[in-house]
């Protein structure tokens, strides 16, 4: 499901032999390393952060825009290690989250129709014939650009640019003049304060404030691209998938019997599996068993994603189920996608307060039922958007128009972000 029909199969097969043969974007050591991170995460000793655009665009994979949503992921990581008091698996959704599904295969305007836009890996947004064509050429496009994105990040965090020591390089424009710089502020001075403390008490530099860890997502959509980076590593058994450390079935296409459940089952890679309202109890147990049939630690993280008004409803049934049958799973939290409205204009947008509301039941769900929220999973920039509306400057419908720049769905800017890390700390007891 959910793959483009190309036109000319042959460029198709071209394009694809010759990405078969480029150097992957992660390693095996990385992709096996987060697999231990979940697995400590399932147990309680972690929470995890994934976060960044609902669709990466060729167009966006510039420096300041990598850097913009580097620093946001990182400052909301730091609010969630200081607030929730554990340490946070930082995952991004970047370095390949080119590729979308779509509700319908065609898009019709007037009297044109022509196929839908399936994110820049496919074919280009613009309403023409050609824009829409899809290229193979795009896999080979997308695959370079990821890989500029994971190399620059990697420079950027090898660099220092992480470094605990030093949290002002990671000052966004709006700390002088947001309504919660002052929280901020207090929380980075204190942590700043407790590494130095701690440093002298050590009698030197404590190496790990230096340097973070971070991973990469995207969700497995499109299996020419994903087959084409899945590798056999010498020396270990399987095969990873080396696009990405940790690749997650979207909510259309995990059929039981679909495509997408069948490859992910045969990588080793740690997989997400998004977990809408339609699913029953039954399919997300069988799911478990299809993907992680020996109930290995970390393999598997449902993250549920059912909206505000569903979640209460939904979500205690499941954990039930889960646990009943003996899965072992990595519970995360998408609050953005039940939370999609159009305004009266039509643009697509999400109510801040509707998020956050989702994310506070997420855990008091969890803990009820005995369980443990062990993540939230955003579609988020570190960019001064206006998508989402709410937060404290309170957008509204009418700001959205002022800087609406996403070409699929609303993500929180880097304000909003921030400010749903803080106040995640206060829902998480
Ligand atoms: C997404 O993560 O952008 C997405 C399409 O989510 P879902 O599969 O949960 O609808
Ligand atoms: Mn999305």
């Amino acid at each position: 499901m959910q793959q483009p029909a190309y036109p000319d199969p042959v460029a198709l097969d071209e394009a694809l032999a010759r990405l078969r043969q480029l150097p992957p974007l992660v390693t095996s050591w990385e992709v096996d390393a987060l697999r231990g991170h979940l697995a400590r995460a399932q147990n309680g000793e972690g929470f995890v952060l994934q976060g960044g655009d609902c669709a990466e665009s060729f167009a966006d994979c510039r420096p300041d825009v990598i850097t913009n949503r580097l620093k946001v992921l990182l400052q909301m990581s730091l609010v969630l290690v200081h607030g929730l008091k554990s340490r946070v698996v930082r995952i991004g959704r970047f370095a390949g989250q080119y590729a979308k599904p779509r509700s319908a295969d065609t898009e019709t305007r007037g009297d044109v129709t022509l196929p839908s836009y399936r994110g820049d890996l496919v074919n280009a947004p613009e309403f023409d014939a050609a824009a829409r064509a899809p290229d193979p050429q795009r896999l080979l496009e997308g695959h370079a650009r990821s890989a500029m994105t994971v190399n620059f990040v990697r420079g950027l965090i090898d660099g220092g640019f992480a470094d605990l020591h030093h949290p002002e390089y990671w000052d966004l424009d709006w700390v002088q003049h947001s309504p919660l710089a002052a929280d901020y502020q207090r929380m980075v001075d204190t942590l700043g304060d407790s590494v130095r403390f701690m440093e002298t008490l050590a009698g030197q530099p404590i190496g790990d404030f230096s340097r973070v860890e971070f991973f990469t997502s995207h969700e497995a959509l499109l299996l020419h691209y994903e087959q084409a980076h899945t590798r056999q590593v010498p020396r270990k058994d399987g095969w990873y998938n080396l696009s990405t450390h940790f690749p997650w079935i979207g909510m259309r296409t995990a059929d039981l019997d679909g495509a997408h459940v069948e490859y992910c089952r045969g990588i080793r890679n740690p997989v997400g599996i998004k977990v809408g309202p339609a699913m029953t109890a039954d399919w997300v147990v069988a799911l478990c068993r299809a993907i992680n049939p020996h109930n290995e630690p970390g393999r598997l993280t449902l993250i549920h994603r059912m909206g505000a008004d569903k979640i209460a409803g939904h979500l205690p049934g499941l954990i039930e189920a889960v646990r009943a049958a003996g899965c072992r799973v990595l519970w995360v939290c998408d609050p953005m996608h039940g939370n999609t409205i159009s305004t009266p204009s039509g643009l697509k947008t999400r109510p801040f307060d509707r998020i956050l509301a989702e994310v506070e039941q997420a855990f008091a769900i969890h803990k009820g039922c005995g369980s443990r929220l062990g993540g939230v999973h955003l579609e988020l920039t570190g960019e001064d958007v206006t998508e989402c509306t709410g937060g404290a400057r309170n957008l509204s419908d009418i700001d959205l128009a002022r800087a609406y720049r996403s070409t699929v769905d609303p993500r929180l800017n880097y304000e909003q972000a921030l400010e749903l890390a803080m106040k995640i700390v206060r829902v998480a007891d």
